[in-house]
């Protein structure tokens, strides 16, 4: 369906929920690929030690490579770090090393600490992307608080689960937290619900609590469970280039076109 429409200036969103393992990777990395399939131009930045992100955009983050643990901690700046994405026009990744895991600890004691992603992403040239996505580590510690102070849109996925919403208060204060005190700017805009099991009465009742609470924040399309999602990062890949036709990879193309569509928020 050709290309989408370009936002009037760079999108930065921080996907982010401090509970492991709801999506928030994959998410990243699915709806980045299927934007930049579409003509935009996407900066992933892997903010989880774990770099889980930059494996499976096939980015090298293991050993001596330049990664944001540099950005943050020793301010190199984040042009020097950013890799373009093998066979994905468009799109780029500013790796995650296991380094970042001491950057947690090692920020408390840095001035500005936390909007040093911020600052980066600022001196960076913002002109050259359409959309920055923000990886966010499963926790609600100072990484967390650089990506939504550097964002102006919160993404949050939701596995759909019991328990899912479990500890989305904490996320939510947190948010608060930083638009009165840090980035006024930050909004939550949008929610998307994951790993959806269309064979349980469970997931529908977590998708309609999830809907009736937070309306037309969450996007309509739902990404179901598949196998395909799971498998795809292991080859280095997007479950949209892995297998396009899969249930997987057109839900997260819906889910792309959505966002694409939806105005930025007003700053
Ligand atoms: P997080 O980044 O929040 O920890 P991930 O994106 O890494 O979560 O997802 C957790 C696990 O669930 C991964 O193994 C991932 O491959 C798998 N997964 C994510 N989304 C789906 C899906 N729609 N269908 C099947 N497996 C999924
Ligand atoms: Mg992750």
């Amino acid at each position: 369906d050709g290309d989408w429409p370009r936002p009037p200036k760079c999108r930065i969103i921080a996907v982010a929920n401090q509970k492991g393992g709801v999506g928030k990777t994959t998410t990243s990395v699915n709806l980045a690929a299927a934007l930049s399939m579409h003509g935009l131009r996407v900066l992933v930045i892997d903010l989880d030690p774990q770099g889980n992100a930059s494996t499976a955009l096939a980015i090298e983050h293991r050993g001596d490579i330049p990664d944001v643990y540099q950005v943050l901690v020793e301010d190199r700046p984040m042009a020097e770090i950013i890799k373009e994405v093998p066979d994905m026009p468009g799109l780029w990744c500013a790796p995650a090393t296991i380094d970042l895991a001491g950057a947690e600890i090692e920020l408390v004691s840095l001035v500005a600490r936390e909007s040093r992603l911020a600052r980066a992403i600022n001196a960076l040239d913002t002109i050259s992307f359409d959309y920055i996505i923000i990886d966010c580590p499963p926790s609600l510690g100072l990484l967390t608080v650089n990506a939504l102070v550097a964002a102006d849109e919160l993404l949050i996925p939701i596995q759909c689960e019991y328990y899912a919403l479990e500890g989305l208060g904490q996320l939510l204060r947190n948010v608060d937290l930083v638009k009165a005190h840090l980035s006024p700017r930050l909004n939550l805009s949008t929610i998307l619900l994951t790993m959806f099991d269309g064979r349980t009465r469970l997931a529908s009742q977590v998708a309609e609590e999830v809907r009736s609470h937070f309306k037309d924040t969450v996007i309509s399309t739902v990404i179901p469970r598949s196998v395909r999602v799971s498998e795809a990062p292991s080859y280095g890949q997007s479950v949209i280039t892995y297998d396009p036709g899969s249930s997987g990879a057109m839900a997260y193309v819906d889910a792309a076109r959505e966002l694409a569509h939806r105005a930025a928020p007003a700053v």
